[in-house]
């Protein structure tokens, strides 16, 4: 009962320090767009665990496979023997892989593991050790993962010495060129395209070079799709130097873009796609995709994990494919984008001093304020004309919790995201988008 689970919240301070939490409180259920809390606190779910439950929480289908699964076998280790629940996941994920060239399946739990395995599988077959990030970048917390990492300093800060051997070039984000909103893109490709080559020239030679990572839309570094002439820049590079292009799409896959994978919004190939989070909406399941020719390579034994590609997991995983298709989640992932963008572009324009972007794919949306706090030439100069407030963005993510709507923010800029699960209906994500120009409001009364 909800009394019982109030008894528990001293051992709250039993809890690592190490983690953080937007919320108070103790999540008790949940179930479809909205959890409840223990203090009887309904909320409007607009983080989905970040990025996960894209089907809402506790989805009939994919709950109920993952029950029956439990009633069947829920550890059929990997390294063991093959178990039914992997080899129908694989059978399904391989008519929705971006490209056809990708047929050859690695499960595990999260989504760090995975950018581990791309990295050793990358490093492995190339037999080269150098690996090229983009600045911003997130693609988890193990020690590899962190150090192609970029984003945020909290995450490696005082643990170094990191994996060696890993650059990073600027992603074409205005910010991280020193412009505007308004530069444009085609700009920002050329400019970080170049910092590419004098990279390879400079500091690793493409034959030290297994690997360029990055994540087809900047997640945890503000929300920022690649534009396709970097994507395909990246992949000419990569092809004339024998680089292999590792795609992580833990956060923009999986329909949160509004397509299965966002890479397919360029046509661009990659070698190894790196997928999490939505696949099984909230049981740990992790793929790293690749194909035959690069993972015959691989000793068997060199990949392995104690619960990687976990039954339980898998079941859910095949309900979520079968439920995007059987409730047609990328049509209503594009047609409330489009209320969402609409809506958002509204407030900025009622707001145009204190919102300097709003940006994003599908349903990953984000807001960007202007205040005195952001990095950043942009951010100076319009919060010193509008005498902006500091940290807008947490701010207003406080007044929509407040308010009942759960939002997180995202990097070192002022960025509000939007990430409310795939199939949320249209008077939801408006009562959202109300809350949020709500916020605001109180904010910078
Ligand atoms: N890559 C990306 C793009 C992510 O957004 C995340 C998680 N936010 C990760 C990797 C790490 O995944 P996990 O937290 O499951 O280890």
């Amino acid at each position: 009962t909800s009394s019982d689970a109030a008894s528990l919240l001293e051992y709250g301070g039993n809890v690592t320090k190490g983690l953080g939490r937007v919320t108070e409180g103790i999540m008790t259920s949940g179930k479809g767009s909205y959890v409840e809390y223990h203090d009887g606190r309904k909320m409007l779910d607009f983080t989905c665990g970040i990025g996960v439950t894209n089907l809402g929480h506790c989805h009939p289908k994919v709950s109920k496979a993952a029950a029956d699964q439990c009633m069947n076998i829920v550890h059929a280790q990997c390294s063991i023997a093959f178990h039914e629940p992997y080899l129908r996941l694989v059978q399904k994920l391989l008519p929705i892989m971006p490209h056809a060239s990708l047929d050859s399946f690695f499960l595990w739990n999260s989504g760090s593991e995975a950018v581990e395995g791309a990295i050793k599988m990358a490093r492995t077959v190339t037999k080269r050790q150098n690996i090229i990030c983009m600045q911003g970048a997130y693609h988890g917390r193990t020690f590899g993962a962190m150090a192609v990492t970029k984003s945020k300093t909290i995450y490696s800060q005082g643990v170094a010495p990191l994996m060696p051997g890993v650059f990073s070039i600027p992603f074409p984000f205005w910010h991280q060129l020193g412009g505007t909103p308004d530069l444009a893109e085609s700009e920002q490709v050329k400019q970080c395209l170049y910092q590419l080559d004098i990279l390879l020239a400079q500091q690793t030679a493409p034959a030290d070079t297994a690997a360029i990572i990055l994540e087809p839309v900047l997640g945890e570094g503000g929300y920022v799709p690649a534009p396709t002439a970097f994507l395909e820049g990246l992949r000419a590079v990569c092809d004339k130097h024998g680089i292999l292009l590792i795609v992580d799409e833990v956060q923009s896959g999986f329909g949160r873009t509004g397509k299965f994978f966002s890479i397919e919004y360029s046509g661009v190939r990659p070698d190894i796609l790196i997928m999490a989070k939505g696949l099984a909406n909230g049981f740990p399941l992790s793929a790293v995709v690749s194909r035959k020719e690069i993972t015959d390579k691989l000793a068997p034994g060199s990949m392995g994990g104690t619960y990687a590609g976990n039954a339980v997991s898998c079941a859910a995983a095949c309900a979520v494919v079968d439920a995007m298709h059987e409730e047609n989640i990328l049509e209503n992932v594009n047609a409330r984008s489009k209320e969402l963008f609409s809506a958002l572009k509204d407030i900025k324009t009622a707001h145009p001093e204190h919102i300097l972007d709003v940006r994003g794919r599908g349903l990953m949306v984000a807001v960007e304020f202007a205040t005195p706090s952001g990095p950043g030439a942009a951010h100076d100069a319009v919060a010193a004309r509008t005498g902006a407030p500091a940290q807008m963005a947490s701010r207003v993510a406080k007044k929509c919790i407040e308010r009942g709507m759960i939002i997180l923010t995202t990097s070192v800029y002022e960025v509000v995201r939007f990430i409310p699960p795939l199939n949320i209906s249209g008077t939801d994500l408006k009562k959202g988008a109300d809350i949020f120009r709500e916020a605001i409001e109180e904010v910078i009364r």
